[in-house]
């Protein structure tokens, strides 16, 4: 909660330092308001010798002793248990019967009581759910019968039973209306607030479904080809460098023939995590399709990155899969760093021809495109007792 800084010395001791619990009791004290409203006017019918004084006086206390309790239990997180902290169902009946002891004592003005219920009604709109709403609506017009029937009982004479049953019935009615276009509301506020709930949820969905391979939860090819073209305009403008390795998994469909496809999946994901996991964080993994994976290595020239490809491709080689026995997997990869101007197009087919070349000198290596006109090639040293690796340029 962002408050000016200058309130803090108030806010702090009031509100308590939990953020959310702050909010809740924000909530309560924005209550306050009402009440000073309602005691304004109680107070002004007083001015004007309408209300006697002991009565406002009662009222006012009455209400100052509901606020002060709603905010004690709200402030000390005893009210945290129920699902609506702000205990705003108890509060507002709390207020109405106030309101009803009011109608009780202010004789001939009681009518205008009803209003202050009027209004509690409405403010509980914004809080309340729907059947609450009813709730609160019923036991309004319950208070106002049980009064009535009371006024009529104590003081026939003054307000006789056809006085009382006027009363009732066009006050009843009304805050029966009342309540029932609330909980109309109510529902339309419920309804909105859980379809903008679906909704970000969808968004969230779509967004992870637009960016990700559900399979390997690699970003997919979409996204990075995105983030490449990104990635070129720096090295346009910078002039860093900038490597991709465009990887093939080796003899992949006679993993799926001989062991099944699930095997084949559980070595896209072995793949997966492991790149993830030995890459740095700024080189972005994807899968480019099948068993093809493009990762982007911002910041690097080819050599380093040839390092960072050819640690992977040993460890993808010792890589198990305990619920798969005797499979294991290798991959070819193509490197090519990134020349000035050049689209992305014209890199993934560098990175392409020298996948192609690793592959044709015999796969498990990798193979190094040339980066300048005249560059010599670059090519992995063999590093494991695993396949040697190539060294041509293309
Ligand atoms: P090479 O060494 O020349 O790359 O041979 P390869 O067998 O890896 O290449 P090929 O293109 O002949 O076969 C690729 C196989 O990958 C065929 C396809 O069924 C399999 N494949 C593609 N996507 C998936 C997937 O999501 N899961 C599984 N299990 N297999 C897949
Ligand atoms: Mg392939
Ligand atoms: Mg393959």
């Amino acid at each position: 909660m962002n408050l000016p800084a200058w309130l803090n010395p108030i806010a702090r001791p009031l509100l308590g330092s939990d953020p959310h619990r702050a909010r809740h009791v924000l909530f309560v004290l924005a209550s306050t308001q009402l009440y000073i409203v309602n005691l304004g006017i109680i107070w002004h019918t007083v001015h004007f010798g309408l209300l006697r004084a002991e009565i406002a006086r009662d009222l006012t206390l009455g209400s100052l002793l509901t606020l002060f309790t709603v905010y004690v239990l709200v402030r000390s997180g005893w009210s945290q248990r129920f699902r609506d902290p702000v205990l705003s169902m108890p509060h507002a009946l709390a207020s109405i019967a106030l309101c009803f002891v009011a109608y009780l004592q202010v004789g001939e003005h009681r009518a205008s009581v009803l209003i202050l219920v009027a209004e509690a009604i409405v403010m509980c709109m914004f809080r309340l759910r729907p059947t609450q709403m009813l709730v609160l609506g019923l036991s309004s017009v319950g208070m106002l019968l049980l009064c009535v029937v009371g006024l009529t009982w104590a003081d026939p004479i003054r307000y006789p039973a056809s006085t009382g049953l006027m009363h009732f019935v066009i006050g009843g009615s009304t805050l029966l209306i009342l309540s029932l276009v609330a909980k109309w509301v109510t529902d339309i506020r419920v309804r909105i607030g859980m379809q903008a709930k679906e909704l970000s949820q969808a968004l969230a969905t779509l967004q992870h479904m637009a960016t990700q391979d559900s399979l390997t939860g690699l970003l997919n090819r979409r996204i990075m080809v995105d983030l490449v073209e990104t990635e070129l305009k720096l090295v346009e403008r910078h002039g860093h460098p900038m490597t991709v390795a465009l990887v093939d998994l080796d003899h992949f469909k006679s993993i799926n023939d001989r062991f099944g496809h699930q095997a084949g999946d559980a070595v896209l994901i072995g793949f997966a995590s492991l790149a993830q996991s030995q890459l740095r964080q700024v080189d972005k993994v994807a899968r480019w399709g099948g068993e093809e994976f493009l990762i982007m290595l911002p910041q690097v020239k080819a050599d380093e990155a040839l390092n960072a490809l050819e640690r992977l491709r040993l460890s993808m080689g010792s890589l198990t899969f305990p619920e798969h026995p005797g499979v294991n997997a290798t991959f070819s990869v193509g490197l090519a760093q990134a020349r000035q101007g050049e689209t992305l197009e014209q890199l993934i087919e560098r990175a392409d021809h020298a996948l192609y070349q690793a592959k044709h000198n015999g796969r498990n290596r990798s193979h190094v495109a040339e980066h300048e006109a005249d560059a010599s090639q670059a090519a992995a040293q063999p590093s494991t007792g695993l396949a040697p690796l190539t060294g041509s340029a293309t």
